[in-house]
């Protein structure tokens, strides 16, 4: 198939694009560089069924392929608060191109979506059916919101122009190929152990999150795309197993042998108190996909990514 990934250059979509390329797809990226970048793919400019394309998807794209996987749009908050408005219209002018284009080419497509839609969340684990507990007005909300919204559309293609959509609720994934100074947790805190600089916890860490590594989220992400076309989603994907980050800082020292202490910053605002995904619909609909990769291992190879980047 020809498969068409934006946002391709980033974390994720460089790994869904080796994937891809591996199964003998021919995989056009498309990727304006905001946070991903050519190294990303580098490795892939070899084989003749990898396309790079410098393309912003708040513009029109006018190509031909048989499949889109949506991910363009910076994940991190640090990347998204920069220019919020630029954020805003690559969810939602993103999504109408995209599934603009999804409908010419009567095309299947898949929307990464985010547990941010859950917003500082009251139900704990997230399902699907939980509508949220989001802040319109906040720093946050240019991301939240512009993904609520994309999922909406997602929603009205699909009941208007019967559109075949797969609408999939990442939840906090993590792996080599993260940016450095992305400023998620995860990077964050192997950065600053490798270099013994004090790990930078904020509020008192006793909020929660659920790591996946991205081995096991591509897994998911490509089963989500095969699913029959009655399947929509929204599906949760990522890892139930939860952590404080107290917790997540302490594995890290341990495993970076770091002697780097804690630092304690203010809380940012918004920042949801909990986060952990409730799986069973994925489980069920995904021929029993699971996350395999444990914290501890994924961490391993994600602190080896880093020692080689720094
Ligand atoms: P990333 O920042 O590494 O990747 C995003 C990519 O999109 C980058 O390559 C960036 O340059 C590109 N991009 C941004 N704006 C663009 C535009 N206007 N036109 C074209 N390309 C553009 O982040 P990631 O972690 O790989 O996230 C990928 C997708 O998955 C995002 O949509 C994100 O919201 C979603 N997601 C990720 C996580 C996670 O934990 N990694 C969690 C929830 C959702
Ligand atoms: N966080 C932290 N120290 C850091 C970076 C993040 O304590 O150096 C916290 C942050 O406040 C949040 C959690 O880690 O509670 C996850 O943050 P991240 O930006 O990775 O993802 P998100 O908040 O989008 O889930």
């Amino acid at each position: 198939m020809k498969i068409l990934v934006t946002g391709g250059a980033g974390f994720l979509g460089s790994h869904l694009c080796e994937r891809l390329v591996a199964e003998g797809h021919d995989v056009l990226c498309v990727d304006n560089f905001f946070t991903g970048s050519k190294n990303n793919v580098a490795h892939l400019f070899r084989h003749d069924n990898f396309e790079l394309m410098r393309h912003d998807v708040t513009f029109p794209l006018y190509v031909e392929v048989d499949q889109i996987y949506n991910l363009a749009c910076p994940a991190s908050p640090v990347h998204y608060q920069y220019d919020p408005v630029q954020t805003t219209k690559t969810s939602v002018h993103g999504a109408i191109n995209m599934l603009g284009l999804a409908k010419r080419l009567k095309a299947r497509i898949l929307q990464a979506s985010t547990s941010e839609v859950y917003g500082d969340p009251e139900v704990h684990p997230q399902t699907e059916s939980y509508w949220g507990r989001v802040n319109p007005v906040g720093i946050r909300s240019c991301y939240d919101e512009g993904k609520r919204c994309a999922e909406t559309l997602f929603f009205d293609y699909w009941r208007q122009h019967q559109l075949e959509i797969k609408v999939m609720r990442i939840f906090n994934t993590y792996g080599p190929r993260m940016h450095p100074n992305d400023g998620r947790v995860v990077s964050n805190f192997i950065v600053q152990a490798l270099r013994g600089e004090a790990l930078t916890i904020y509020g008192d860490g006793s909020q929660t999150r659920s790591f996946c590594y991205v081995d096991d989220l591509i897994d998911a992400m490509i089963l989500v795309m095969s699913t029959s076309a009655e399947f929509t989603g929204p599906v949760n994907i990522g890892n139930p197993r939860e952590f404080t980050m107290l917790e997540l800082a302490e594995l890290v020292i341990r495993f970076t042998a770091s002697k780097s202490k804690l630092i304690f910053n203010p809380l940012p605002q918004d920042d949801p108190k909990q986060r952990k995904p409730d799986i069973a619909l994925a489980k069920a609909q995904l021929g029993g996909w699971g996350p395999k990769v444990s914290l501890e291992d994924g961490l391993q190879e994600t602190i080896n990514y880093f020692k080689r980047q720094l």
